[in-house]
């Protein structure tokens, strides 16, 4: 299928850039002996867990029905969970499908504890090491109240018999620096049960696959565990696996004015990246500059009735017409995750790029979509 010929709009996920991505996440395994799961929550485009699947070990999930997509789509790998608390029908199926279970209490822990044991599969806490460097609250799991994992005060230090790992996740979108001087903090409070533990997990937010990461450091890190306590070590990246590795392409609707030009396009922030107004941030567009640094600039809005489904103001070389395409860069990750059909706003289709260059329609949505979920 030529691209030119689908209709907008559309996510289009390059495998080629999965794969360069992938690549370099293999090479942290092939270095430290670290085990790196797909986190689905940011990107569960099952068509190419088999690919995924070549190059990690497996996944996690933060739902059963997460569990389950990565237990069907990335057979014969690892399947890890946590979650904030599991109901009684749900962990009886989780039981099924995972081999490591994440609780985030101990609570959780005693609730479940009989139901798991004997059953081979492996058992963590997650712990809050009340130490992160995000500044952003909702992407905070350490923020004072914070109800992610257990604090070194809540710790039953004597309720670990069956306990065979401990979690931790405290970033997001950040370098090793800061997973450096985590693992520190992480060490000084919890080095003493992580000492008698089989592996720990150091979640995700690793932004691994950026360009200005330092991998060695990220190495270094690894080690620094698996040398000092002879533990495994899991990471869990969702965003590093996806990064930079698709787009979303729109087509301009209409032109209008209201003290600055507005372009009302076919694709919505608020159905369709949300991130751009929870984040928030600005999306980048590919041949398109900050307002003023070409001489063509327009607000980039969408077609719902929510007065600020605005995707941000940019500059183009060249006026806007009714039909033009607009493509906004990495919107592979938290985007079919997370979408929506508020307003009634169709669903983006989503086109994968193969490795040859052939585009394949994957997926289309319509009407039945928003229906049936009402
Ligand atoms: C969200 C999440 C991840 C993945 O995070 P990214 O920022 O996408 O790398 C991994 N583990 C847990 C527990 C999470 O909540």
């Amino acid at each position: 299928m030529k691209q030119s010929d689908i209709k907008t709009p559309y996510y289009l996920i390059d495998e080629n850039l999965i794969i360069k991505n992938l690549e370099i996440l293999k090479s942290v395994s092939d270095k430290t002996g670290a085990k790196i799961l797909l986190a689905q929550k940011a990107f569960s485009m099952y068509s190419l867990y088999p690919l995924i699947g070549k190059y990690l070990a497996g996944t996690t999930a933060s739902s059963l029905f997460e569990a389950k997509l990565g237990h069907e789509e990335m057979p014969g790998t690892e399947t890890h969970i946590y979650a904030p608390a599991y109901s009684d029908e749900d962990f009886s199926e989780i039981i099924k499908i995972c081999d490591h279970i994440v609780f985030n209490s101990f609570s959780q822990w005693n609730k479940y504890k009989n139901i798991v044991s004997g059953t081979g599969i492996e058992c963590g806490i997650r712990i809050n090491p009340e130490y992160s460097e995000i500044e952003t609250d909702i992407y905070n799991p350490c923020f004072k109240g914070s109800r992610m994992g257990v604090t070194l005060r809540n710790f039953e230090h004597s309720n670990l018999d069956g306990i065979s790992g401990l979690h931790f996740h405290t970033m997001c979108e950040q370098n090793s620096d800061v997973l450096w001087r985590t693992v520190q903090k992480v060490d000084e409070k919890f080095g003493k049960y992580i000492k008698n533990m089989k592996w720990i997990n150091m979640g995700g937010g690793h932004h691994i696959t950026r360009e200005d990461y330092d991998i060695e450091l990220l190495c270094k890190s690894i080690n620094y565990f698996s040398d000092k306590y002879g533990v495994a070590v899991y990471l869990e990246p969702g965003e590093a696996v996806a990064l930079n590795a698709g787009y979303l392409t729109s087509s301009v609707m209409d032109i209008i004015n209201n003290e600055i030009d507005i372009a009302i396009l076919d694709t919505s922030a608020a159905c369709h990246m949300p991130d751009v107004l929870e984040m928030p941030y600005r999306p980048n567009v590919i041949d398109a500059g900050n307002p003023g640094e070409y001489p063509y600039t327009y607000r980039l809005a969408g077609p719902t009735c929510l007065a600020g489904d605005i995707i941000g103001d940019y500059s183009f070389k060249e006026p806007l017409k009714p039909g033009d395409k607009i493509t906004f860069c990495d919107m592979a990750i938290y985007t079919t995750v997370k979408n929506n059909t508020f307003n009634g706003i169709n669903l983006p289709s989503i086109v994968l790029r193969h490795q040859n260059g052939d585009t394949e329609l994957i997926k289309t949505f319509g009407y039945q979509d928003f229906k049936s979920r009402l």
